[in-house]
């Protein structure tokens, strides 16, 4: 399959259809999803927990497709990051 044939396929992460070119996963370097969910694994990567197994997708809800979904849900996953850090730093 090539590059460019992947847009208007379903991401296998968040069952989004794909808009624009994809990215390539980072939890098997193999797979290609949508350019939101590569830009939700570099933030997994970053903050270093590491992407999400792939056995645990789809990752996102149905009913939080689409940016503003993703956006949100690295949101969440910031704020479990520093609610975490602010928990460890009351003990
Ligand atoms: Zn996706």
């Amino acid at each position: 399959m090539k590059y460019e044939d992947y847009i208007g396929t379903e991401c296998p992460r968040c069952l989004e259809i794909m808009k624009t070119y994809p990215a390539l996963s980072r939890s098997d370097n193999s797979t290609y999803i949508c350019s939101p969910c590569g830009t939700h694994e570099a933030l997994e990567d970053f903050s270093g927990v590491g992407a999400i197994d792939k056995d645990l997708w789809p990752h996102i809800r149905r009913a939080d497709r689409g940016i503003s979904g993703v956006v949100a849900s690295i949101q969440d996953f910031f704020k479990s990051i520093m609610s975490d850090t602010t928990s460890k730093g009351d003990k």
